[in-house]
């Protein structure tokens, strides 16, 4: 173990290993958030976690602030986690036939989140968004999709569009390979203005078959809907007969219990979820209204399908993961945060660095900005400039944060005083970079 990393080439092994990835697998990732395309520098490849520790191959240490991008509030390797998964792995690792724990986990986020009523399971958050989108058109008869400009559903086809989360961080327009007719039933309004809703409404309302949101935007840093946001979405779909799809795939389970439906109480009628409820491994779902969810086939006529969905071991990871997170760890992911917004705060502020530290929940982002921001708009508007020094300023020091000014920061239950010194000693060093 090495506590403080070497400041001169403190990574040769992950240097060697990116070009060897960078020679097999395009940009030498599997998933562009990871490459440190906006920062610079080649990525760190990480070997072993625990707790709020992750290594990299050349023994570096690091306090994690990106928690596999969300799913592990427990920390790494959490030990209940681990001895469910390797007890599932034990017998037998896919059966293709329905299982057990898949009742267990469908239950679990049925119990938490009063408005789902009925839950299939899949392999990843675009395959709930993507599927929710299909239902939603199936059951209204329509076509139209309202999403919000930086609100990331992942990667399909219709909601690419003005996506926020990789997309930003590379700041691509229009994306190759999407058929303009894909593109052309998505209307895209800025996040957090209710006259752009109402007017889209007004316009188009009789063709949207739904609104998606997340339910707090993450994916263009934190960025919390504005008191009255949600529950005003509620009413205008409604009224209008469209439905609405509540994209917890980021906070769900993990910005409390109930995810962020626990935090407004504002029911959509579909819900998206991944991350958290996956313990780490492949799994996600998606959820909501019995009479819509029942549409899906066998029962119904839309048809929806996964060799691997409700995998025995992923199911297994996630349900031990939903259930270690008892009160105490909601709790200590909300103090975390706190914690960590204030260090980002005093730190940036003592170097006379323009910022605004924005939470969502637990979701926390920090925006070089001399302003409030509400949107996409606000977010893009930041100094951004400011991040790659700040950011390899901290990786230097022992602390990893997402490797993009665009994506908020992860916290765990976790992490200790000892992980919060590591932040605080770094943070001057990073706040003096990016003055
Ligand atoms: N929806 C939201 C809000 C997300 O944050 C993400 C991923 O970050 C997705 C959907 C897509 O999930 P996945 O990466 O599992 O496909």
């Amino acid at each position: 173990e090495t506590s403080a990393n070497p400041t001169s080439d403190p990574a040769p092994r992950s240097r060697q290993l990116f070009d060897r990835a960078e020679a097999v697998i395009p940009g030498g990732v599997n998933s562009p958030v990871r490459a440190f395309h906006s920062v610079g520098g080649s990525p760190r490849f990480m070997v072993r976690g625990e707790g709020p520790t992750l290594w990299d191959a050349d023994g570096n240490r690091y306090v994690d602030l990106v928690s596999s991008w969300g799913p592990m509030i427990n920390g790494h390797a959490h030990p209940d986690v681990v001895r469910a998964v390797r007890e599932a792995a034990s017998d037998g690792l896919s059966f293709g036939t329905p299982g057990v724990g898949e009742i267990d986990l469908a239950q679990e986020i049925i119990d938490r989140v009063e408005p789902v009523e009925h839950v299939r399971l899949v392999n990843s958050g675009t395959e709930a968004t993507m599927s929710s989108v299909r239902l939603a058109r199936a059951f209204t008869g329509r076509n139209k999709v309202v999403k919000f400009s930086g609100c990331y559903h992942g990667h399909v086809d219709s909601l690419l569009a003005g996506a926020g989360s990789g997309v930003a961080t590379l700041g691509l327009p229009a994306i190759p390979g999407i058929p303009e007719a894909q593109a052309a039933d998505t209307i895209v309004l800025p996040y957090n203005d209710l006259d752009a809703v109402r007017q889209a409404f007004a316009e188009y309302g009789d063709d949207i078959a739904c609104v998606i949101t997340e339910a707090a935007a993450g994916n263009m840093g934190a960025i919390p809907p504005q008191p009255g946001f949600n529950a005003a979405l509620r009413e205008i779909t409604r009224s209008a007969g469209a439905l609405l799809v509540m994209d917890e795939v980021m906070t769900g389970f993990r910005v409390s219990a109930a995810g962020w439906y626990g935090l407004d109480g504002v029911a959509g009628d579909l819900y998206t979820f991944g991350k958290v409820m996956s313990g780490g491994l492949p799994a996600a779902a998606f959820g909501g209204r019995a009479d819509v969810m029942d549409l899906l086939a066998p029962t119904g006529p839309v048809y929806q399908a996964g060799t691997l969905a409700g995998n025995p071991v992923a199911v297994a990871a996630g349900l031990a993961n939903l259930r270690a997170a008892d009160a105490d760890v909601y709790a200590a992911l909300d103090r975390n945060a706190q914690r960590l917004g204030e260090l980002l705060g005093s730190a940036l502020s003592s170097k006379g660095v323009p910022h605004r530290v924005s939470l969502a929940g637990n979701l926390v982002s920090v925006f070089f900005s001399e302003s409030e921001v509400h949107d996409f708009a606000g977010a893009q508007a930041q100094q951004s400039w400011r991040f790659p020094p700040f950011f390899h300023a901290l990786l230097q020091r022992g602390v990893y944060p997402p490797p993009s000014a665009f994506e908020c920061w992860f916290v765990n239950a976790a992490m200790d005083d000892a992980a919060f010194e590591v932040i605080e000693q770094a943070l001057p060093h990073a706040a003096a970079a990016a003055a």
